[in-house]
C-alpha cells in the first residue's frame, strides 16, 4: 500500500468576482498575463501528482475564486481521473456554471462551498446546490458565522438536505465576539462549531503538517502548512520526499480548519476520515 499525501494547493492567483467585506481579495483582478502563469503552473502542478505513486489527495486553497477559470475546471477534471488522486477538492463560492462537472469522476471530485450573503440570494445559491446534488457530486457548505447573518444561516440549514453538511467558521477578529445565545443558535446548525470556535494551543505538539500534509505553492515550493512560512523543500527538486519527516507545531496556536484537522491529539481523522479535505464528516 501506497503512503497517502494530502496536499494543499495555493497557486499565484489573487482575484476574485465576489466582494465580501471581510475578504482581501474582494473584486481584485488578474492582469491576462498573471492568469496564464497562474494557468502553467497549475499544470506543471497536475503533471507532477500524474508521475507520483502515493495516494494523493488535494485541496486547492486559492487566495480568490479559481472556478471561473477554465483552466482550473480543466485541472480538476484531469486529476479526478488520476488512479493515484483519492480526492481533489477546491475552495470555492460556487459561482461558477455546474456544466462541466459532468465530466469529473464523482468518486474523487469534492467542493468546499462558501455561501457569501452579501454576494447572493439564498434561492440564488441553494439553486446552484440543487443543481451538484442532481449530478451527485460531494461537497459541504459553509458560511462565515457573523451575528447579522444567524437568520439567513438557519435558513440555509433548514432548506439543505440533512445529508449535506454545513459548516459555520466563527468569526475570531473581535474577541468575545459571541453570547450563549449565538452559540447554541450556531451549534445547532453546526454540531462541530466549538472545534472551530478556538484557537487550539499547538507549540511543540505532533502534527501530521510537514510529514504526511504539506502545503505547495505555484513555484513547487513546500511548507508544512499555510500558517508556517519555513520552507521545507521543493516538489521539482530530488529527494523532496526526505523533508517529509513527523513534526511538532512550531506556532503557538492554531485556529483554522485546514490546519487544525491535522494536530493529532485532535483526532479529527476520526470525525472525517477521507472528508477531511473538503469537509465532510463521515456522519
Ligand atoms: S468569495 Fe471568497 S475570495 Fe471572493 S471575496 Fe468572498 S471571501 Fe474573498
Ligand atoms: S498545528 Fe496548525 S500551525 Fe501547527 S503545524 Fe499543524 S497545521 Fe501548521
Amino acid at each position: 500500500m501506497h503512503k497517502t499525501w494530502n496536499i494543499l494547493y495555493r497557486g499565484p492567483l489573487t482575484s476574485c468576482n465576489y466582494s465580501c467585506h471581510y475578504c482581501p481579495f474582494a473584486k481584485t483582478k488578474n492582469t491576462r498575463e498573471e492568469l496564464a502563469i497562474d494557468a502553467q503552473k497549475l499544470m506543471q502542478f497536475q503533471n507532477w501528482v500524474k508521475h507520483r505513486s502515493e495516494r494523493i489527495g488535494i485541496l486547492f486553497t486559492p487566495w480568490g475564486e479559481g472556478l471561473i477559470r477554465k483552466y482550473y475546471q480543466q485541472a480538476m477534471t484531469a486529476l479526478s481521473h488520476m488512479n493515484n488522486v483519492y480526492r481533489v477538492a477546491i475552495q470555492t463560492n460556487l459561482s461558477c456554471s455546474t456544466d462541466w462537472m459532468d465530466e469529473v469522476n464523482k468518486e474523487s471530485f469534492a467542493l468546499w462551498t462558501t455561501y457569501h450573503p452579501s454576494q447572493l440570494s439564498l434561492d440564488a445559491f441553494l439553486e446552484k446546490c440543487h443543481s451538484l446534488i442532481e449530478k451527485n457530486i460531494r461537497f459541504s457548505v459553509g458560511t462565515v458565522g457573523l451575528k447579522e447573518d444567524l437568520d439567513v444561516i438557519t435558513q440555509l440549514r433548514k432548506r439543505l438536505p440533512s445529508s449535506v453538511y454545513l459548516w459555520v467558521n466563527a468569526y475570531k477578529r473581535e474577541t468575545d465576539y459571541y453570547e450563549q445565545e449565538h452559540l447554541k443558535r450556531i451549534l445547532e446548525v453546526d454540531p462541530l462549531f466549538h472545534w472551530n470556535n478556538q484557537r487550539h494551543e499547538s507549540l511543540g505538539k505532533p502534527c501530521h503538517a510537514g510529514s504526511t500534509t504539506f502545503s505547495v505553492d505555484g513555484d513547487g515550493n513546500m511548507t508544512s502548512c499555510h500558517f508556517i512560512k519555513d520552507q521545507i523543500g521543493n516538489i521539482y527538486h530530488d529527494n523532496f520526499e526526505e523533508a517529509l519527516q513527523p513534526k511538532l507545531c512550531s506556532n503557538t496556536t492554531c485556529g483554522c480548519h485546514i490546519g487544525y484537522v491535522h494536530l493529532q491529539e485532535l483526532e479529527q481523522d476520526k470525525i472525517y476520515g477521507d472528508g477531511i479535505l473538503e469537509r465532510i464528516p463521515l456522519v
